[in-house]
């Protein structure tokens, strides 16, 4: 057993994410383990850009209020104690309501050696998408 010394926060980089946010790596297995495990906290507004993981990922919700939306879908609140699970491919973002902050555990997988990369990203949630609700 061993217990770890806690990693220094990391910005969310601005290709990746609108507004502030940072994440903090829990738990990053190596091989053959791919568990990914970080806790995501998002200033108010603050949101990923639209993604999808090779591998699907799940998201627990620890604090605040937040949103997310899965391409086609609405635009859906998220709050404390819920769980959403997005498959493999399939492109959504998430982030923190407009006047709340949001934390949440990120769980998914790395997809394997040879099997490219574990997240797909694309562009930046405009206002008018994150406001559509
Ligand atoms: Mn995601």
């Amino acid at each position: 057993m061993e217990i770890l010394p806690k990693q220094p926060s990391v910005k969310g980089p601005a290709q990746m994410f609108t507004g502030d946010v940072w994440f903090d790596v829990i738990a990053k297995g190596e091989e053959p383990s791919r568990m990914r495990v970080n806790v995501v906290r998002f200033a108010p507004g603050a949101r990923t850009a639209w993604h999808s993981h090779a591998v699907g990922q799940t998201l627990h919700v620890t604090e605040g209020i937040g949103l997310v939306q899965s391409s086609g879908g609405e635009v859906t609140e998220i709050r404390p104690g819920q769980t959403i699970y997005t498959p493999p491919g399939e492109w959504h973002w998430h982030g923190a309501a407009p006047d709340h902050f949001m934390s949440h555990l990120a769980m998914w997988e790395g997809p394997g050696e040879g099997h490219g990369p574990e997240s797909e990203w694309g562009a930046l949630v405009r206002d008018d998408e994150y406001n559509a609700r």
